[in-house]
């Protein structure tokens, strides 16, 4: 998905220089001509710009939700992408509308869980007793 960013020059008051450049696909803003490719998505830089129907994969989770419509294929929607700490964070947002139920597990899958788990905690018992 590399493309140009799609610029318009805005007009800023309160600065000297009086314009700086926004890009109408990823809504970011820069005092001078971005050199970097534009994401074609709204692009936030911080969370507290982040819409609040806008929720990455784990919020969705936390709420008994999935990325939809379709969840092969789920439609990206957003980032939320800023640099902390030297490293560069990219996180992929999802509409909330557009968010469809998690699949509950079934008794068979929550059965194989519960054997998994109990089969591993036997494990662990035996190798403290040779410890
Ligand atoms: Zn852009």
């Amino acid at each position: 998905m590399a493309q140009e960013h799609d610029l318009e020059e805005v007009c800023t008051i309160p600065r000297v220089s009086g314009v700086e450049y926004r890009c109408r696909a990823c809504l970011r803003r820069w005092a001078k001509k971005p050199v970097h490719y534009c994401p074609g998505l709204p692009d936030y830089p911080y969370w507290d710009s982040v819409p609040d129907h806008f929720k990455t994969e784990t919020q969705l989770g936390k709420l008994g939700l999935r990325p939809g419509p379709d969840v092969k294929t789920p439609s990206l929607r957003a980032l939320c992408s800023y640099t902390a700490h030297r490293e560069d964070k990219v996180y992929k947002l999802y509409d909330l509308g557009e968010a469809v139920p998690k699949r509950k597990p079934s008794l068979a899958q929550l059965a194989a869980l519960e054997k998994a788990n109990a089969a591993l905690l036997e494990r662990l018992v035996e190798r403290k007793r040779f410890e």
